[in-house]
């Protein structure tokens, strides 16, 4: 009967400014330490380790190094490159779970 239809141009045009919460100012997650968890609780930190020290682990090399893999390494020889050459440029972070002993490791560029 009548022409008029319901239009939503005006009300989609006006909508509430919906903001998601920020991230606390300065908040950058790559440059922040970090602390790896393993069995469900916070593993201990050991202390900043070059290669040698992190090979004498090597359940904390392997992980680590799939860590890296995962992160974007896909050249192994790069990868194996980076890993040896720790404790120059870059150094690990060594962890040991408090829980199962494992050792655990993150590299740090900083
Ligand atoms: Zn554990």
């Amino acid at each position: 009967m009548s022409s008029w239809t319901p239009t939503d141009s005006t009300a989609s045009a006006r909508k509430p400014s919906t903001r998601s919460p920020a991230a606390p100012p300065g908040f950058h997650a790559w440059q922040d330490p970090h602390w790896l968890v393993h069995c469900h609780d916070a593993a201990a930190f050991i202390g900043e380790v070059g290669y040698t020290e992190l090979a004498a682990h090597p359940e904390a090399l392997d992980q680590l190094r799939q860590d890296l893999r995962m992160g974007g390494w896909h050249h192994v020889d790069h990868l194996e490159e980076f890993l040896t050459h720790l404790g120059q440029d870059a150094t690990a972070m060594l962890f040991r779970c408090t829980v199962c002993g494992t050792h655990l490791a993150y590299a740090d560029a900083s």
